[in-house]
């Protein structure tokens, strides 16, 4: 699709997924011509988007990003999602090369030193396998919410990604945490243990800590770094993710 098409499809979408619920919305994408994905990160939202994928039976493909430093209760959440929906959610790696070279110049964790490294981290680990999961894809569904952070406060239930040429849906963009926890208890969704300990939103090990009482959700995440919009660049254009981090020559 072109540019033009895709916000026209997109702005289209939008108005008629605000409309649905859930799995109205899921059901819309998954009967439109074009491959659709999900891509979880096996946090609270994406299990409810996974649960009524699997509930509903509904050709969504699933796929994760397993970037070689998740928790281990994260891996094993994979596994368990699999059983219960009886699904495949389709496992995305880094390249060895690609984490070889990374480590040659910053050192394994070098994410640590600077947003460039990083960022450069997140592209070896996140952003390459990411393109290799959406090739071919028209749907991209992902498990944003409006209420994650100020960086998605206005986030759409469909919006064009002209970068990668596809439409990016947001099923669950207008629900709040207490929406999502109550679907997971009326539906005995399993969860990432780790929400129970602090965690609300859940990445990397190395790159992921608890956060205290009162803190936004999403605090938890590169915690060492100080600009409050920090994202991995999958769900920010590059030019913007550069532009919203000081000092930074790559938003990769
Ligand atoms: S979140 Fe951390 S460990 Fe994971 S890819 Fe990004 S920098 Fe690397």
């Amino acid at each position: 699709m072109t540019t033009s098409s895709l916000e026209t499809t997109a702005k289209a979408l939008n108005e008629t997924l605000e409309g649905l619920d859930l799995a109205g919305r899921l059901a819309l994408v998954a009967s439109l011509e074009g491959q659709a994905v999900f891509t979880t990160s096996l946090g609270i939202e994406d299990q409810v988007i996974t649960a009524a994928i699997g509930e509903n039976k509904l050709s969504i493909n699933v796929a994760t990003l397993e970037t070689g430093r998740l928790f281990n209760e994260t891996v094993a959440l994979i596994e368990k999602t699999e059983e219960t929906y009886g699904i495949l959610i389709k496992r995305y790696h880094p390249e060895q090369a690609d984490i070889d070279a990374y480590a040659a110049r910053y050192g394994l964790n070098g994410f640590y030193e600077s947003v460039e490294a990083r960022h450069a981290c997140c592209d070896v680990r996140k952003l390459k396998p990411l393109a290799r999961a959406l090739q071919g894809v028209t749907f991209w569904v992902t498990g944003l919410r409006r209420g994650q952070s100020g960086n998605r406060a206005s986030t759409p239930f469909a919006e064009a990604d002209a970068e990668r040429g596809l439409i990016k849906i947001n099923p669950l963009a207008d629900w709040d945490i207490e929406t999502i926890r109550a679907y997971v208890a009326a539906n005995a969704v399993p969860v990432n243990p780790l929400h129970a300990r602090g965690y609300p939103s859940i990445g990397c090990e190395p790159c992921t800590r608890a956060i205290k009482p009162g803190e936004p959700e999403r605090a938890g995440r590169w915690w060492w770094e100080n600009d409050e919009k920090r994202e991995c660049g999958l769900h920010v254009p590059e030019a913007a993710a550069s532009s919203i981090i000081p000092n930074s020559s790559s938003a990769a």
